[in-house]
């Protein structure tokens, strides 16, 4: 059942919090619909890859509200598959965007063959401060597995995803313990925490995509109280601009952009991930290039 939003139209494009009243854990819900065709309806992707980033997108909302920072959280995946990269970032305001670059030719249904020997990267970009990067590998082709791994490795606190996708919708839930709070006995803590896994494991992939959050929750948690939370609006955006992609061409060679714009007149810089065009005429890259219109001498 879609969840009304503000303007009452269905809001089928939102993260909502959870919290066990008698328990220490809490959860993440995300469901993305709209956001998530946006983002693959500007890409000509092969179903299994659309599917592929579904679950990316999903994964990136969950862990972007529960590690609650401010500023970008990206997952990348470099692979030796059929997709060489695939990146996705969701940012604070929840705004989402993502491409899977080179998989053109990616037919594969199989996780394992469009990401193989994938390594995972988790980065942590705030706004102020030192960014944060940590690696895994892409294990058993699960992005949700290899990022329980990565939490069994990283966290004191256990910390578990499930995940699912479609190409029209994408969904995921997250649960993770918390410092003992409600319960201090260690081994009850254990069988809560063992209890709540347990019973999300037994989610089926059409359920997760299909259910409402306080129908899943429900459905999963029927006998242990769950306080569910406002949801919150998720959406696609992009980061690029013209000043950005002014400050990409700075970096370049200027003799070889002087030759560009010789031949071209002007040069554009499409975003990859959104297909938005700048241009830019000599006029305005002439600052950087240090000159006053004169051709470059060789
Ligand atoms: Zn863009």
């Amino acid at each position: 059942m879609p969840v009304p939003g503000d303007d009452g139209q269905a809001q089928q494009d939102i993260a909502r919090r959870f919290l066990f009243d008698q328990a220490d854990i809490r959860g993440q819900y995300a469901s993305l619909e709209r956001a998530y065709r946006d983002i693959t309806g500007l890409h000509q992707y092969a179903p299994g890859v659309s599917r592929l980033m579904g679950e990316f997108l999903a994964a990136s909302v969950l862990l972007s509200t529960t590690l609650k920072f401010e500023g970008k959280l990206i997952l990348q995946v470099r692979s030796e598959g059929q997709v060489p990269l695939l990146m996705v970032e969701c940012d604070h305001e929840l705004q989402l965007r993502g491409i899977a670059r080179g998989a053109q030719q990616a037919t594969a249904e199989d996780n394992g063959q469009l990401l193989t020997n994938g390594q995972l990267a988790i980065t942590l970009d705030p706004l102020r401060g030192q960014s944060y990067q940590g690696i895994v590998p892409l294990a058993s082709h699960s992005l949700a597995h290899s990022l329980d791994a990565y939490f069994e490795q990283s966290e004191q606190l256990g910390t578990r995803l499930w995940l699912a996708a479609d190409g029209e919708r994408a969904a995921g839930l997250l649960l993770q313990q918390l410092p003992s709070q409600v319960e201090r006995d260690p081994q009850q803590r254990e069988r809560q925490w063992q209890h709540a896994c347990t019973l999300a494991a037994t989610l089926q992939q059409r359920e997760l995509l299909e259910l409402e959050a306080a129908q899943l929750l429900r459905r999963l948690y029927h006998e242990d109280p769950v306080r569910l939370f406002d949801p919150a609006p998720v959406r696609f955006g992009c980061s690029c601009s013209r000043e950005r992609s002014l400050a990409a061409l700075a970096s370049l060679d200027q003799a070889e952009l002087a030759d560009l714009l010789e031949e071209q007149g002007s040069i554009t810089m499409d975003c990859e991930f959104c297909n938005q065009q700048y241009r830019f005429e000599r006029d305005d890259l002439a600052p950087m290039l240090g000159d006053n219109g004169s051709k470059t001498l060789h």
